[in-house]
């Protein structure tokens, strides 16, 4: 890769695949490239999504991320959640937003969990849950939960048929066969109301109604705009890249990052 004449100092927000992506590549064009991680780790939303057995495949790409880190120059800060004042000491001449998406508010439900959080710490979900969205996190959620001992229920608005179209055929295939063969009771295209009562949840969905320790919110994620236009209004130079620009999958966020790093090619 040839490197660009014009040196620039950037620093990325977020060690998620878009940012570690952007990071590696604007190091290859020569830039001084600073990325700053809110956890004590990389990887972003992998970190969760390669919690359970069946989708241990995807630690690999986190150890080939860690690899690619490790034998670069990038400076790369851990436990750094970086805030606008931050930003500003470091002086960058560009600020790239890679900090993915946040959780949907769930109006049914305010004090529903968040599936990160069921799935990087199931205890906390306790013996039953109720999850409201059935689409790749909240099947794949639904599955673990139910692999390790807790009684799932699921719910979404769509019909089965309207359910993960995005999805290839076969994955959206296999996950709806495992999840329907585990979970205690799914209900689609269903209206439903959910009740707080004493320590969990009473739900009606229609016809039954039954009660559950925990409801997690997997209704989807969206941009996290705030932080966004906060930083636009400090630094004339603001990149958003991954699921902070467009919630989508690890293949757009790195595509993302890769084709908006080469714009810093000149
Ligand atoms: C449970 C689950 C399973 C998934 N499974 C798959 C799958 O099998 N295949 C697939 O293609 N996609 C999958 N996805 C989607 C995929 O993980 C995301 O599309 C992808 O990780 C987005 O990458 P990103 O870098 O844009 O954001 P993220 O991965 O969300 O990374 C953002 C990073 O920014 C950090 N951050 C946020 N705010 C700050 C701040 N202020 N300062 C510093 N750091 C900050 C976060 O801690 C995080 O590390 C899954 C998603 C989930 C939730």
């Amino acid at each position: 890769m040839s490197r660009s004449s014009n040196r620039k100092k950037i620093v990325v927000v977020g060690a998620g695949p878009a940012g570690i992506i952007f990071s590696i590549t604007a190091g290859k064009l020569g830039h001084e490239v600073t990325l700053l991680e809110a956890r004590d780790r990389i990887g972003g939303k992998i970190v969760y999504g390669s919690i359970p057995a069946f989708k241990r495949p995807l630690r690999s790409l986190l150890s080939y991320y860690e690899y690619l880190l490790e034998s670069s120059s990038i400076d790369l800060r851990l436990n750094h959640k970086a805030s606008i004042s931050e930003l500003s000491e470091l002086s960058p001449d560009v600020v790239v937003v890679a900090t993915g998406g946040k959780v949907r508010p769930l109006s049914i439900c305010g004090s529903a969990v968040d599936p990160l959080v069921a799935l990087e710490n199931p205890l906390l979900v306790g013996d039953s849950v109720l999850i409201v969205g059935a689409g790749m996190v909240g099947c794949e959620l639904a599955w673990y939960l139910s692999d390790i001992g807790r009684k799932v229920y699921l719910t979404d608005i769509l019909s089965e048929e309207e359910l993960m179209q995005k999805e290839h055929y076969f994955n959206r295939l296999i996950l709806l066969e495992k999840v329907k063969e585990r979970v205690e009771g799914i209900y689609l295209k269903r209206k439903i109301s959910v009740k707080e009562n004493a320590g969990g949840y009473f739900v009606n969905v229609g016809e039954t109604s039954f009660e559950v320790q925990t409801v997690v919110n997997a209704t989807g994620f969206e941009p996290e705009n705030d932080f966004v236009s906060s930083l636009k209004e400090t630094f004339s130079n603001v990149m958003v890249v991954g699921d902070a620009k467009k919630v989508g999958t690890i293949y757009d966020a790195v595509q993302d990052a890769y084709m908006k790093a080469m714009t810093l090619r000149g």
